[in-house]
This record gives C-alpha cells, sequence and structure tokens, in this order.
C-alpha cells in the first residue's frame, strides 16, 4: 500500500518523479546534532573527543550521543590521542570520478586508541602493499590555518613504526 500524495496540501502543485538520469548531483545541508556538534567543533582544534557509555563502558568516536546497545545517553567526553591501528583496509587500485589520491592508495578503518569504534581514513607515507591488519599509525593534521569542523581535517595515518598490534586488541571492531 502506497501513500496517496494528492492527500498533501504541500504537494498539490509538484510534478512527481517519474526518471532520473544519471549521474545525479544532490545538494543538502547537514545539522549534525548535539554530539556530532561538539565533536566536529573539538576536531577543528586538533582534539578527537569520543564519548563512553556508562552503561557498558564503551567509547564512540564519533559519539552519536547514545549508546546503540544500552540506548542511554554517552555523556562522558573522553579525549583519545592521535593513535591508533588499522584493523580492516582496501587498496585502491580503480581510477573514478572525482578521484583525488594518486592510485593505488589505501582506505582504512582506524580503531583510535582507547575507542571502540574504528574511524575511516587513508593511509599514507608508505607503500600502498605494505599495509596490513593491525599496523599502528598515527594523524597527520591539515594546517593549522586548513582547520575546519570536517574530519577531513586528518589528511590522513601515517605509520608510527612501533610493532603491530595484536590481534586480540581490534579482533572485536572489524
Ligand atoms: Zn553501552
Amino acid at each position: 500500500m502506497g501513500i496517496d500524495l494528492t492527500t498533501i496540501p504541500a504537494l498539490a502543485d509538484v510534478e512527481p518523479v517519474r526518471s532520473t538520469k544519471t549521474p545525479l548531483h544532490l545538494d543538502y545541508e547537514y545539522t549534525a546534532g548535539a554530539a556530532s556538534s561538539r565533536f566536529l567543533r573539538a576536531v577543528k582544534e586538533k582534539k578527537l573527543m569520543g564519548q563512553r557509555c556508562p552503561k557498558c563502558g564503551k567509547v564512540y568516536l564519533p559519539p552519536r550521543g547514545a549508546c546503540p546497545t544500552d540506548g542511554v545517553p554517552t555523556t562522558d567526553e573522553v579525549e583519545l590521542p592521535h593513535t591508533g591501528t588499522v584493523t580492516t583496509f582496501c587498496v585502491v587500485n580503480v581510477p573514478f570520478h572525482g578521484q583525488q589520491m594518486e592510485i593505488p592508495y589505501v582506505s582504512a578503518n582506524v580503531l583510535v586508541d582507547g575507542a571502540d569504534l574504528p574511524l575511516f581514513g587513508l593511509i599514507q607515507e608508505m607503500p600502498a602493499h605494505d599495509v596490513r591488519m593491525g599496523l599502528r599509525v598515527e594523524a597527520v593534521w591539515k594546517d593549522d590555518d586548513e582547520l575546519e569542523t570536517s574530519l577531513e581535517n586528518i589528511k590522513w595515518w601515517r605509520p608510527t613504526g612501533e610493532p603491530d598490534a595484536d590481534p586480540s586488541t581490534y579482533e572485536g571492531q572489524m
């Protein structure tokens, strides 16, 4: 059963969409919400602020304001370091429209130390074929005068040179 659109006054003079041409372009405004806004303002100060669930103790980065497991507000703010571990990754070898990085390059999930949710990022300053699960990395930030309220302030992650993390430290985060 569909919705009878003729009953919605605001749509009375709107022509229904019957087909689309690709590629599509969609402009939209994003309202971050309280938890994400705090996170993004901190990122502009080169700080990684997560939130801890008071019930299960998990630290969410970026925080969403509530623990999806326990359904309670995550009110404890936790500042996290700029280091982490690659949990999973993908070597991008195929060129595509709008591409900004030179191929091959690596997209990865990085589990920041102390967080229980990995962040998505790029791995640079090492050969793509040397990236591996457990690789220890650190954030490389944009210059201070380029910082915005965006996670793109982290240009990429680069290897720290430490020994690889033990799989038991990130096996639940993939
Ligand atoms: Zn929880």
